[in-house]
Formats: C-alpha cells, structure tokens, sequence
C-alpha cells in the first residue's frame, strides 16, 4: 500500500509590498536645538529677545579701539559695569578684547569705574 500523503504545500506566497506601516515619508521631523522660535504676536510687555549679533564681527573689527569711548560707553552697564555677553551679544573674542579696551579706557578716565548716579 502507497499510501503517500500528499503534502500540500502550503502557499507561503508573503506578498513583499504589503503596505502595513502608514508613516509618509518626510513626515513631521523634530529637529532637537532649534527652539529659538518667537512666539509671534504673544508678547505682554515681557522681555523680546532681539537677534544677537556681534557688534564688532558685523563691522571686521579686528582690534577695538579704547579711545572709542563713545562705542565703548554702549557695553556699559548704567552703573557703569560692563554689560555681559548675553546682553550685548558679543562673540567670546571680542568681548575678550572689549573688557581689556574698557579698563584701557576706565585707566584713562574716559569711561568711569562706577556710575556718578551710584548711591
Ligand atoms: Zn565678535
């Protein structure tokens, strides 16, 4: 007796371009750094960031000059304190070569140490 099974062969046919996932290409990316947006048109008299660019890479300053007293009296502080990077926006290096000019300049009385307003 033969009795051969037969097998059957199962249809193993896995149709490769089944289209399963649903993410379109070019989808909503989040680029992580870039939360520097505005809120536009929210803004209730708080502090508005303006673009910070570096007073003296926009101009090529290569040295600052400390007998600018005038330029230099902006880095100032009210209380005559030189204002921080952060304020003014100035670059690592030129506000290196912005607080040397300032005591340059504090030396030569042409700007002052402390504010005349100072109690
Ligand atoms: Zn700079």
């Amino acid at each position: 007796m033969s009795d051969q099974e037969p097998q059957e062969q199962q249809t193993t046919e896995q149709s490769a371009d089944a289209p399963t996932r649903s993410s379109p290409p070019g989808g909503p990316r989040r680029s992580s750094g870039g939360s520097r947006g505005y809120p536009r048109g929210e803004r209730r008299g708080r502090y508005v960031p303006r673009p910070k660019v570096c007073h003296f890479c926009v101009d090529k300053v290569k040295k600052i000059d400390y007998k600018q007293s005038d330029m230099l009296r902006r880095f100032l502080s009210d209380r005559g304190k030189i204002r921080p990077r952060r304020q003014t926006g100035t670059c690592a290096r030129h506000q290196r070569h912005l607080a040397l000019a300032i005591k340059r300049a504090r030396h030569l009385a042409l700007l002052p140490f402390v504010s005349s307003q100072a109690r």
